[in-house]
């Protein structure tokens, strides 16, 4: 979607601090990071939010969680770490293309609620 922030940034039109890419997926550090780790993998398919998936997603899907989880070790989480997807506006999601938060560092995260 010409008009959505991480399509643009998948496209080159924004910069992104980039850490991988493949064919399906994207990943990027969040541009206001919470932790000392703290990045996001994206579809590259333009998927508004974990509301809209379907049957069609499963190999994207299972995608973006495995390079979710193997990019969390290399960039240093490597005692474990949070992944968080935000979905609707009761979820608090800010930008509406599906993405997988991944916090870590070295401190035990807060608890959530
Ligand atoms: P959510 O939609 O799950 O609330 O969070 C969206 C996340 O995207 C936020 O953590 C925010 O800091 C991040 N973000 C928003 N715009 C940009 C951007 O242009 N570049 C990068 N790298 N991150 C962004």
């Amino acid at each position: 979607m010409s008009d959505c922030i991480f399509c643009r940034i998948v496209k080159g039109e924004i910069p992104a601090n980039k850490i991988y890419e493949d064919d399906l997926v994207f990943a990027f550090h969040d541009i206001r990071p919470l932790t000392p780790v703290h990045f996001l993998v994206i579809p590259k398919a333009h998927i508004p939010s974990m509301a809209e998936l379907s049957e069609e997603h499963e190999a994207i899907m299972g995608r973006v969680m495995t390079v979710a989880g193997r990019l969390a070790r290399e960039q240093g989480a490597t005692d474990g770490f949070r992944t968080i997807i935000n979905t609707g506006r009761v979820g608090r999601q800010e930008v509406y293309h599906l993405h997988v938060h991944v916090l870590g560092g070295p401190e035990i995260l807060p608890g959530m609620l």
